[in-house]
């Protein structure tokens, strides 16, 4: 080690994802005279950034106003009210811009590099890890960690291969890692259980049967006996059952409700969430008197796509009678399908896009105008490890980068 790193102040960043590397590069920039090191137990960097959303990286969300940015957390949205009023989406794609990745915004308010590759946003922090001569190092897996006490006044660290690293500032940005997680409950840490969130919903309902691929605009769900639990949006049947933005949203809102029910559990449809129960009734009554001879499954109503029509039409025991023709049972069951159908959803599948723990470091134990632990000073937590997330769409980085950019802010300060 040269010598002057005995006087210069190390910053150790454990953790080389997006958390570990914005934390580090915001530092670096502002105090160019700290050693600053991210320390990575993989062989390579940003192995997240990498995949994310499908190789684009959707690394923000056009949501510029904090009141409503935060309703995206199912966990997290108090504690992230305070950090967004001080760098949130504008800002991240501010600084994007001016360390020359170019981002666009798109229909879905979900913002990616207009490259659309999460390469680029690779390769930025990269080359600012190198302009701030930041110190990385891959295949450095933490192992245990030393807080300061009166004979050791500094972090120290304890490497996998026996290295020990000592430092002023130690930056945890581990995401969701069982064994850190375990290790800080050693320090004193209360660990709030992790769980799974956004994922896709399994069953093998017939009425789904030969419809991977359709989707619907518009669907109110709800998770039978938990009225919290409800939302709407897209629907998209799969191969395995149910995905697309209102499942995934309601995954993640109910990830602890669902995981202690292991997954199995009632769904309630209404396929077309601009109507009531008795708003389809008499939308269906309007056009039976219109089109009294038409097959009733022939021709799709209230914009449903066919597929899904001609399933649900079947699902009411209705064959190829004509309009005029079915019976009040038939039509009774008919409305009841379209405005509440109940799926049994027997598990989950991952969504591929995106996918998160929910759970981590108890938010009670940090301060959140710096991100530091409320334990140990000079300890600071961004990302995953916290018990901080969102549904998806970009929320998951934009949490990251404002965790991070406080830390960065509050070493330079320190
Ligand atoms: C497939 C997929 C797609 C996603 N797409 C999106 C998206 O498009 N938009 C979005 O907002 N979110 C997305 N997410 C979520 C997002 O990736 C995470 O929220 C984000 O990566 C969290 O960053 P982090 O730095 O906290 O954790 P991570 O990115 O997980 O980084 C933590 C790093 O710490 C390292 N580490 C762990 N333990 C140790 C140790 N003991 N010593 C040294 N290093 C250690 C790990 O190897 C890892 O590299 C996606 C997630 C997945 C899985």
């Amino acid at each position: 080690m040269n010598k002057n790193h005995k006087t210069i102040k190390t910053v150790i960043v454990v953790g080389g994802g997006a958390a570990g590397f914005f934390s580090a590069i915001r530092c670096a920039s502002l105090r160019p005279d700290l050693r600053v090191i991210v320390l990575e137990k993989g062989r390579n960097f940003l192995q997240k950034v990498k995949i994310s959303g499908g190789g684009r990286c959707n690394l923000s969300h056009a949501c510029f106003e904090v009141r409503e940015l935060v309703k995206h957390y199912p966990r997290g949205a108090k504690a992230l009210r305070g950090p967004f009023s001080r760098f949130a989406c504008q800002d991240t794609v501010n600084w994007f811009r001016q360390h020359g990745v170019r981002t666009k915004i798109e229909e879905d308010g979900r913002i990616f590099p207009i490259s659309n590759k999460s390469q680029s946003v690779i390769d930025c922090f990269m080359q600012l890890a190198k302009h701030y001569k930041i110190e990385l190092r891959l295949q450095s897996a933490v192992r245990t960690i030393r807080v300061p006490d009166s004979v050791q006044k500094e972090y120290s660290v304890l490497l996998q291969n026996g290295e020990e690293l000592q430092a002023k500032y130690l930056v945890m940005a581990t995401g969701s890692s069982p064994r850190m997680w375990s290790t800080l409950e050693d320090l004193g840490y209360k660990i709030i259980d992790p769980v799974p969130s956004l994922f896709t919903f399994n069953t093998k309902d017939t009425r789904l049967r030969q419809l991977s691929g359709v989707s619907v605009p518009k669907a109110h769900l709800q998770i039978v006996g938990q009225k919290k639990l409800q939302g709407e949006g897209p629907l998209l049947v799969t191969h395995w059952g149910l995905s697309g933005p209102v499942i995934l949203k309601l995954s993640a809102w109910g990830a602890r409700f669902l995981h202690r029910e292991s997954y199995k559990f009632q769904l309630k449809i209404n396929w077309l969430a601009d109507y009531n129960e008795s708003e389809i009734r008499s939308l269906l009554q309007e056009n039976r008197q219109k089109h009294p001879k038409r097959t009733v499954v022939k021709y799709s109503v209230l914009g449903l796509p066919q597929r899904l029509w001609n399933n649900l039409v079947a699902a009411s025991g209705i064959n190829q009678e004509n309009w005029a023709d079915i019976s009040k049972k038939q039509l009774n069951k008919l409305v009841t399908i379209l405005s509440a159908s109940i799926f049994s959803i027997h598990g989950k599948s991952t969504f591929k896009e995106e996918f998160v723990t929910a759970g981590g470091i108890d938010l009670k134990m940090i301060d959140f105008t710096r991100f530091e632990s409320k334990l140990h000073p000079n300890l600071f937590f961004a990302g995953e490890v916290l018990d901080i997330d969102a549904i998806t769409g970009g929320f998951n980085f934009q949490a990251a980068w404002t965790g991070a950019w406080i830390i960065g802010e509050s070493i330079a300060e320190s």
